[in-house]
């Protein structure tokens, strides 16, 4: 059975979160003309979605789920949540999104202390969660180049290298008019993750320095000339990345109130989606409780961590930090563009479901590459970032922060091979002494040389094989079949 494009139309604006000014989306608008403020984006009609039953809703999005329309088989099978403003010929679909959620085993859980899942982001066409947000800005980029006749759109990011892979991936399936350059910082993002953009034929800019200085060349881009930005300024990649809360609601059968969410925190525009995604859920009566939210920092690029330690709300004090090298290298970022969002919407979170509903823990490095190889040691697939989140869990349940009998979900935002160079390094003892870590020997591995190169060419090849085999089963210490 094929399933029919949704007919709902909602009435989307930008609403500034700083001054409430609000902006037609007929235009492209990253921040406030006004106040410099970040924008979200809201559908005006939202009032008229709830007048569907909750029920009703999750009735429409499970039936969804089975659809073999391209347009609704990716975040927007939850279209009405979303961008209700797009029409079908306008939706990009890459296969993003409908990512697995596997759970941990017993061996793992047990030693954790806690049941907890890993929900594969890495899974995603261009190996990470970013290709939610792309699928939404691209597609909303689509719908302007129809309505204007656009000739001519060069799209342009910052990137700590994902945003960037993505970006040029979607770009270039697209096509004209669109045109991507992506802007990255010299030698701090991965091989895999500069291979990406210059495979998808994008025009990659490096600039000397980190994160937070090719956004500032990206700003003063995206003011003074005509290009469109691709970073979480872009408020239709927050919408995007809400997909990621309704996916982990439907797969809990959108019972979610013992569930313990844990999401790596860089720019902050991930955290922000997730939380916006359930808390619409909630209104519309889809989910009756939110989940627990956990933001996960680095010690060495900590802002948000830093400004929710303080426990008292009115003592809060904000402030942009200096980073240090990150093994979780796409959330080294000292001044999260998306710090308002993430107030936004945690004060509403702890509106709802109390203080302790909210949390940000911070993890080392160490406790970051050793909880990435331990998770793939049992089987998972997750990066440095997903490693993050499960040292997270284990600060929380050490700090009393999740419940005995809650279920954490962990954002895996990559796949593991985008960031392997961080593996090898911690493998070869090769981190440079700014990471402060120091390998152990029994969450090392190498490969072995079984037989001397030259042996190939000295024997017969049955005597090399034999001599080979014969080095393998001793190194193993195999014993012999008795006949
Ligand atoms: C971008 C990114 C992050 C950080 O997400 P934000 O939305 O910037 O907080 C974490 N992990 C990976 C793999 C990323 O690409
Ligand atoms: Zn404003």
């Amino acid at each position: 059975m094929t399933h029919a494009f949704p007919v709902y139309r909602g009435s989307m604006q930008y609403r500034c979160l700083g001054c409430e000014a609000v902006y037609s989306i007929e235009e492209l608008h990253y921040t406030c003309p006004e106040c410099g403020g970040v924008f979200l984006l809201e559908d005006t009609s939202f009032e008229r979605l709830t007048e569907t039953p909750g029920e009703m809703w999750r009735d429409v999005f499970d039936a969804r789920a089975a659809a073999k329309r391209a347009s609704i088989r990716g975040i927007f099978r939850f279209y009405e949540l979303m961008a209700p403003v797009l029409e079908e010929e306008d939706v990009v679909y890459l296969g993003e999104g409908s990512t697995p959620v596997i759970e941990a085993n017993d061996a793992l859980a047990q030693r954790i202390g806690r049941r907890f899942a890993f929900k594969n982001d890495g899974q995603n066409p261009s190996a990470s969660f970013k290709d939610r947000g792309m699928a939404c800005a691209f597609s909303y980029l689509k719908r302007l180049v129809r309505e204007n006749d656009w000739d001519q759109v060069l799209t342009v990011c910052a990137s700590t290298g994902d945003t960037s892979a993505a970006a040029a991936l979607y770009a270039a399936y697209v096509g004209a008019p669109l045109t991507s350059v992506v802007i990255l910082p010299q030698g701090k993002v991965t091989p895999q993750q500069l291979a990406q953009p210059l495979g998808s034929g994008a025009t990659v800019l490096e600039v000397p320095g980190v994160f937070d200085d090719c956004m500032k060349v990206v700003e003063h881009l995206a003011e003074h000339y005509r290009v469109a930005l691709l970073n979480s300024k872009n408020a239709w990649r927050i919408l995007g990345q809400e997909s990621y809360a309704f996916e982990v609601a439907q797969w809990h059968d959108w019972k979610v109130g013992d569930l313990a969410v844990f999401v790596p925190i860089g720019n902050a525009g991930n955290i922000t989606a997730i939380m916006s995604g359930f808390l619409k859920m909630h209104k519309l009566g889809i989910i009756n409780d939110l989940p627990r939210f956990v933001g996960v920092q680095s010690h060495h690029a900590d802002p948000v961590y830093r400004y929710y330690k303080e426990k008292d709300p009115t003592a809060r004090k904000y402030e942009p930090v200096a980073v240090t090298p990150s093994v979780a290298q796409a959330a080294m970022i000292g001044n999260p563009v998306s710090f308002p969002r993430v107030k936004h919407f945690a004060d509403q979170v702890v509106a709802i479901g109390g203080d302790d509903k909210f949390a940000v823990v911070q993890v080392s490095e160490q406790e970051i590459i050793e909880s990435m190889l331990l998770a793939n040691r049992h089987g998972h697939i997750a990066d440095t970032q997903g490693g993050e989140c499960l040292a997270g869990l284990q600060k929380a349940i050490e700090a009393g922060v999740v419940g005995e009998d809650e279920f954490a979900v962990l954002d895996a935002t990559a796949h593991a091979l985008k960031f392997i160079g961080f593996q090898e390094m911690y493998f070869e003892n090769s981190f440079p002494a700014e990471y402060g870590i120091t390998p152990k020997k029994d969450l090392s591995n190498a490969p072995r040389l079984l037989i001397d190169p030259s042996r190939k060419d000295a024997l017969a090849p049955q005597d090399y094989y034999l001599e080979a085999a014969t080095a393998a089963a001793e190194l193993l210490g195999l014993e012999a079949k008795i006949d």
